[in-house]
């Protein structure tokens, strides 16, 4: 009696930790103590922690698993915090990223939002924080990351993070990446060199609308250059070819 009412529960608790949708979570972080202490904190809060202690480590997970968000240290061995999140973005990698820095090194936290940082948390901190700037990213996240769009033979995997072409994953920079993204998204519409420059990069960084062109130029290499299509004087458009497989999923 006692064991079958015990089975029931079990299973009924099993049935409902599937439905949930599990958010993954890597922390790469050399300090033992802090790393154990956030995927406790995490994962009492049912995220689904990885963990990494060194930058190659680190780096390898999240090239090769779908985060939903990561928390890096700056301060890490193998391979350092900025190196690794350079490379993610290089490779177009744009999961939700949020660096730990340490209070004395400002110039780290300026090195890490350059090569792509989110946000940041200056050490020490209280575990709440991280937890609520955490919370923050992935619901931002989220938002725009519906699914698959398709245009002609170029598919766009928003919560993959990921493009390809005829199947064949594209490596693409974040700035090709949400160059690239925002033109699907707008598919069919005239999207202005000035809207581009808005989205495609954070509020300080160098607002040169000429290294639009340059960014197209090189997309266009990448995916077909029929696909982008300069509309004279008032920016691009990105066009399905006639006939083609179209449309949003999702
Ligand atoms: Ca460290």
């Amino acid at each position: 009696m006692m064991q079958a009412a015990a089975r029931k529960f079990w299973q009924a608790e099993e049935a409902t930790k599937r439905e949930q949708v599990q958010v993954r979570i890597l922390i790469v972080e050399d300090d033992k103590d802090l790393n154990r202490q956030l995927a406790e904190a995490l994962e009492e809060q049912a995220y689904v922690v990885d963990r990494a202690h060194d930058g190659e480590e680190g780096h390898f997970l999240g090239d090769t698993e779908p985060y939903d968000a990561v928390i890096l240290d700056i301060g890490l061995p193998e391979m350092d915090g900025v190196t690794v999140l350079e490379k993610w973005r290089a490779d177009g990698r744009i999961m939700p990223v949020l660096i730990l820095t340490a209070r004395d090194r400002w110039s780290d936290k300026v090195a890490g939002i350059d090569a792509g940082a989110d946000d940041y948390v200056t050490k020490p901190f209280h575990v709440e924080e991280v937890l609520a700037r955490i919370r923050a990213l992935i619901r931002r996240a989220s938002g725009h990351a519906s699914s698959e769009i398709a245009c002609g033979s170029v598919r766009l995997d928003t919560k993959a993070s990921k493009a390809s072409v005829d199947g064949v994953t594209l490596k693409l920079t974040s700035h090709e990446f949400r160059l690239l993204s925002y033109l699907m998204h707008h598919m069919g519409e005239v999207v202005s060199r000035t809207e581009l420059v808005e989205h495609m990069y954070d509020q300080d960084f160098d607002r040169d609308s000429n290294t639009i062109e340059v960014f197209v130029g090189r997309l266009r290499k990448k995916i077909g250059v029929e696909l982008i299509e300069t509309v004279r004087g008032l920016g691009y458009r990105m066009t399905p070819p006639e006939g083609s497989g179209t449309g949003k999923t999702g």
